[in-house]
């Protein structure tokens, strides 16, 4: 009988921070071992709680919710999008603009398939998050890494940015808060990313599912807030901000120059009509989360759980010989780079499947993260102080001891 072959579409699409790292951690769980995954940006196994009106609305929603509802998003989630960005600056919306997804996620593959022919080409930061480059090789199109500069505390290099822009150029992306590095952009980059934009007629696509995880005297400003000749996508969602990655729910506005993008408009609305409508009970929790008190900021001031763990795990990994790290200035990962001559690197995969097999920690290899060049990993910290450390400790015992040749 004939194989049933995957679609060659598939043939350029990764997403390791789910792969073969991944599949080693449950073997080694089937045998009976336990793992402590500090690989995935999932807040609630860690204890972190969703605010309590969330879940009172949604459980509140729920016999009313068993519908279908509008493609684009129900009426009360599009209008508190639609308003939360008003607030931040961003004129002439409406709740047209406004798109809501089954996660970020969702919205990214449609945002890119709606958008990208063969050979279009879509500037994606480098470390990414590796759904960004998928989505576009899925779609098509071709992802074209620019580099951020670790030296300048993981800031886009503007000159690489300049030097990939070609003639197929259709889009940049920025990620910001950032995830893996933890960055958090200035006003001045993101004017000069801008600039950009409208010299070559580029869409900006911003991800800002971090935008309230921001630490010390980190500032987020929505680069869409900014201009209103160019066109921009802004998303976010519910996952992170306010914890609840399990409702799915993730939204993405239209703003600046739409008059650009009224068929890439139709396009979306084909798109979102085509999965008929996001997850409707889970939507009504958006109104609630982005009005009102923010409980996320209780965890990030000075003496806020995810704070107090960002400086443990930072501290303790740039304190390990041969690991550094910068300092994270939002979200919810250290990015640490690794001295791979110390330890004799060559495939940095390998080395976080050392660590695995030794330590029962798993991490994600930088190279997951589209980073061609140097060996890095991604530490998520949100376990409790004790965890944290001991899992920390993990790592430099290992580290310690290790030769990968
Ligand atoms: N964008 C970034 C930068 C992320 O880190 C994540 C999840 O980790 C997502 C999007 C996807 O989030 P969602 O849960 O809304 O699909």
């Amino acid at each position: 009988m004939r194989q049933i072959v995957k679609s060659s579409k598939l043939n350029d699409v990764c997403y390791d921070i789910r792969g073969p790292v991944l599949t080693e951690a449950k073997r080694l769980e089937d045998e009976g071992h336990r793992v402590l995954k500090l690989n995935i940006g999932n807040p609630a196994p860690f204890g972190f709680e969703a605010p309590d009106d969330i879940l009172k609305d949604v459980i509140h929603n729920l016999p009313t919710a068993q519908g279908y509802g509008d493609a684009q998003g129900i009426y009360s989630a599009r209008v508190a999008v639609m308003q939360y960005y008003q607030q931040q600056g961003i004129s002439n919306i409406d709740i047209d603009d406004v798109y809501i997804g089954n996660g970020v996620s969702e919205l990214i593959v449609m945002a890119m398939q709606a958008l990208l022919d063969t050979g279009d080409e879509v500037l994606i930061p480098s470390p990414d998050y590796p759904l960004w480059t998928a989505a576009v090789s899925l779609s098509s199109g071709t992802p074209v890494h620019y580099q951020c500069d670790e030296a300048a505390g993981w800031f886009p290099d503007i000159d690489d940015i300049k030097a990939r822009i070609t003639s197929n150029t259709r889009a940049i992306v920025l990620i910001n808060p950032n995830n893996p590095t933890g960055a958090v952009y200035s006003r001045e980059l993101l004017l000069e990313v801008i600039e950009l934009a409208r010299k070559h007629n580029l869409v900006i696509f911003s991800d800002e599912i971090y935008d309230k995880i921001l630490y010390d005297e980190a500032r987020h400003q929505c680069i869409a807030a900014l201009a209103d000749d160019v066109f921009f996508v802004t998303l976010s969602g519910l996952s992170k901000n306010y914890r609840v990655a399990g409702f799915r729910v993730g939204w993405m506005l239209i703003s600046g120059n739409k008059k650009l993008g009224r068929s890439y408009m139709q396009g979306l609305t084909l798109l979102s009509s085509m999965r008929m409508c996001a997850n409707v009970p889970c939507q009504h929790a958006l109104q609630t989360a982005l009005g009102g008190y923010q409980s996320i900021n209780d965890l990030v001031r000075a003496d806020g759980r995810l704070r107090l763990q960002r400086d443990i795990a930072w501290r303790m990994l740039d304190q390990i010989p041969g690991i550094s790290c910068v300092k994270p200035k939002g979200a919810m990962y250290c990015f640490a780079r690794v001295d791979a001559k110390k330890f004799s690197i060559e495939d940095d995969e390998l080395m976080i499947l050392d660590l695995l097999r030794q330590e029962k920690v798993l991490l994600v290899h930088g190279s997951a993260f589209n980073l061609k060049q140097g060996c890095y990993f991604r530490l998520v910290f949100l376990p409790h102080t004790d965890q944290l450390q001991s899992a920390l400790g993990k790592v430099e015992r290992f580290f310690a001891n290790y030769q990968q040749r």
